[in-house]
This record gives structure tokens, sequence and C-alpha cells, in this order.
């Protein structure tokens, strides 16, 4: 072992790339990248190389559609406890210790990349700079700044989260807002929000000229379109007029036209299972009757258009788009739950979100790449609810250091021993139970619906 390297010594590898496990596999990193992915030779590990005694290894997962947000209000048991009637307001600076919780939560969980698709007040910027200069260990962020919309209700709820804009003009000058606010790419709204009682989501939103200047002018600088597309109207527009990503997508199975030119093209599809299960389900008390109804047929549908995409060979990312921040292979496991094979369900998370995100660094384990790795306890292809569990998240590396994991606690080795991330804590159930620390494995609500 040269100098300066770490081994990761018997892992059973997923690699991310769809191929199956491969078992007593050595992967050397050096210089925060994968330099060597080999066969592991005799049976004592080398001097310094980590022994992952069988464990799996596998990349860093991705997600393709997060809201990061210091509103907590989605994420049960994450954050604050909710001021009481009569407490002092809050210091809206408060908000950004939050931001800092969940860039530790994610990492905890073994995300080590998230596409932030819409955020207040550019939270999600603010958050990415923070740990680009060091100033706290988070996954790596691209952020969309504000998300390009037409003069529309949901302008009205989502407040700064969007750029309302009206004609071409207006959307090319939208864009070149985001790219001076330091956006990674551009997100548009293709159609109306479930989420919005005055909002019908099965008609385009925009026309076609507009979502064609708004593609264009991201292209010409080099950057990629994520669209927000619920009903065929949009998501047919935003097909053909050449976004990348689409997000939601759930009317596609209607139309196989579309999953075929989208697999023809690579456009990316973010099914984002679980916002179905939260409007469905999990917060049905808290939105209008109408749109909890709406949620339910869309749940179904979104459902079917998961395995029509994949049977069409459309490449799928996984998107968890609800919280806590760390709880996201909960859209994994729905995923694989739906009617991928795990395997399936793994490589969307992870070679399949890193295409959404146009990142051809990350996502596989391949010499050459970034060591975003994740070291999981247990066997994801045979039950892949082990990676909504924290207990069983052993290492984390991004960029080949170690930053979360309870092997930061267990294991003796000079690799783990540099200035990581405070290791987690272990189980205690007498912690308070909003102390994030104390987060068991995440609970899956109603399975049957799907
Ligand atoms: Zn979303």
């Amino acid at each position: 072992m040269s100098a300066g390297s770490l081994v990761l010594w018997n892992a059973r590898l997923i690699d991310g790339r769809g191929s199956t496990a491969r078992e007593r596999c050595a992967v050397t990193v050096r210089g925060g990248r994968i330099v060597e992915v080999a066969d592991t030779r005799g049976t004592e590990p080398p001097a310094g190389a980590l022994d992952l005694a069988g464990r799996t290894l596998m990349p860093g997962l991705i997600d393709a559609h997060v809201h990061l947000s210091s509103d907590v209000g989605r994420s049960p048991g994450f954050g604050p406890p909710a001021p009481l009637k009569g407490e002092d307001p809050r210091p809206r600076e408060l908000g950004y210790f939050v931001l800092a919780n969940a860039a530790r939560e994610l990492l905890r969980a073994g995300i080590t990349t998230v596409r932030d698709v819409g955020s207040y007040d550019d939270e999600a910027i603010v958050l990415r700079e923070a740990v680009r200069l060091g100033l706290l260990e988070g996954p790596r962020i691209l952020s969309c700044a504000r998300i390009v919309s037409v003069t529309s209700p949901g302008g009205r709820i989502f407040h700064s989260m969007y750029r309302e804009a009206d004609g071409p003009w207006e959307m090319r000058q939208a864009v070149r807002e985001q790219i001076r606010r330091g956006a990674d790419f551009v997100k548009l709204m293709a159609t109306g929000a479930r989420s919005v009682a005055r909002e019908d989501p099965e008609p385009a939103q925009m026309t076609r000229d507009e979502l064609a200047a708004i593609v264009d002018e991201a292209h010409r600088v080099g950057l990629r379109v994520a669209a927000h597309a619920e009903g065929l109207g949009g998501t047919r527009l935003a097909v053909e007029e050449g976004v990348d990503t689409i997000e939601h997508g759930l009317s596609l199975h209607r139309a196989p036209e579309l999953l075929e030119r989208m697999a023809e093209r690579g456009i990316v599809l973010v099914p984002t299972l679980t916002t179905f299960h939260d409007l469905a389900e999990r917060f049905s008390s808290e939105f209008a009757p109408a749109l909890v109804e709406q949620a339910k047929r869309q749940l179904e549908e979104a459902y079917r258009t998961l395995v029509a995409a994949r049977d069409a060979g459309v490449t799928l990312a996984m998107g968890y788009d609800s919280g806590p921040p760390g709880a996201n292979a909960v859209e994994l496991v729905r995923m694989a739950a739906g009617g991928l094979t795990p395997l399936q369900a793994i490589s969307a998370a992870t070679a399949g979100s890193a295409r959404a995100l146009g990142l051809a660094d990350v996502g596989t384990v391949e010499p050459g790449k970034s060591a975003d790795l994740l070291v999981v306890d247990g066997d994801p292809l045979a039950d892949a609810r082990v990676l909504t569990d924290p207990q069983r998240i052993w290492l984390v590396l991004k960029d080949g250091r170690a930053v979360s994991g309870h092997a930061l606690v267990t294991e003796r080795s000079p690799w783990l021993a540099g200035e990581p991330e405070a290791p987690p804590a272990p189980p205690d159930r007498d912690r308070d139970p909003r102390s994030p620390c104390s987060a068991g494995p995440f609970e899956l609500a109603a399975e049957d619906s799907s």
C-alpha cells in the first residue's frame, strides 16, 4: 500500500453500475479518488487497511430532489420544537443552524450529494457555500436558486422559492437572474403543483415558447434544466423541448411515446413517490380535502409510471422530496416496493441520480471517480430497508475523507483519525425524541397503496 492510500478491504461491492454484488473486494482510495478496485488477496488485511469484514460498500447515495429548508414543519422529529404561543419570536438566523443540522443528518444517512430543486431565500445556496468553504461537513449540494414559474397561485404560497415571469424574454431574464444568484442548474414549473388548491396540475402552465426560452437560455451556457411536470400537457412540452430531468412525471404511463423519447434522449425521470404518500396519507390532515383526493389518484399513477419508465429504458433517479433530512432512502425502499429490483433502486439512487445531476464524477465505484462511498452493515440487495436504518450506516466517505458512521467510534484505524464530523451517538431511547441522534429506523407509512 503506497503512502496516502486508504484500502477498504474485504468489501461486498455494489458498484452502482447495475451489476450484482461482488464479494471480497479491495477498493483503494488516494487523493480523494478511487484508484483501484481489485479482489481481496489472502486472509489477513494488509497493514493499515480498513477491514470491512464483508460489509457492503457502495457509492454514496445521491438525492436528486430535495428542498433544503430551515422550515421543519414537514420533518417530524427534526429541528427545534415548534414555538409555543407567547414565546419570544425566534430570530431568523436560527434557521442556519437548522440547515447545518440537515447537512449533518444527510451525511449520517450516507447521502453524499443532493440536488436542491427549490428553497426559500436562497438557503440551499448559503448551505452549499458553507460546505464549500469548509465551515461544516455536508453533502455536495447543487442548487437551482429560485424556481422559474409563470405568474401563478403557487407564487403566493411559495413566495421566495419562486421567480415568477411571463413571456419568453422575461423567462430568459429569470434564468439569467438565477445564474447571477449562483444556480447550478435551472428548475421550471411546466405544470401547476399538486399542493396548491387553485392550480390544476394537469395542463401545461407555461406556453411552449416560454418553456423553450428557458431551456435555450440555460443550455446555451451549459446549465441543465429540471422540469416540475405532473399532468401530461406540461410533461409533453418539457420532453419535446428537451429538458434534462422530469420531476414527478406521474402521468407518463399514459404516454408511452414520451417515455420512449426520454429513453432515447437520456432525459431522466425523478419519480418522487414519497411526496404523493405525504399528501395522500402522512400529512393528509394538513391539506385541502380535494388535494388529498387528487394525491391518492396521483399516487397510483406515480407507481404505474415507475414501472412503465423502467420497462421503457428510461434512466430513473431517486428524489425523496420529503423530510426529515436523513430519511431520504425511504424513497429508494419505495421504488423497490413499487416494482424495481433492489439493485435497480440502488442504481437509481446512485448512478441514475448522478446522471440526473449531470455529474460524471460520482455515483459509481470505479477507478477515477471521487471517493464518495458508503459502507453498510447488512445486505441492501436482500432488504433495501437497511439503508434507512441509521444504526446500519457503518462508514461514509466524502472525497475520500471519513465524514460519518459508526466505524469512527468503533474502529482503530489511522484513516479514521482525521477531523471528521463527530460520530453519531449510540441509540438511546431516553434522549429527547426531537434529537436527531435518537432517530431510529425511519418508518414507512401505509405501504399497501403501492
Ligand atoms: Zn419538490
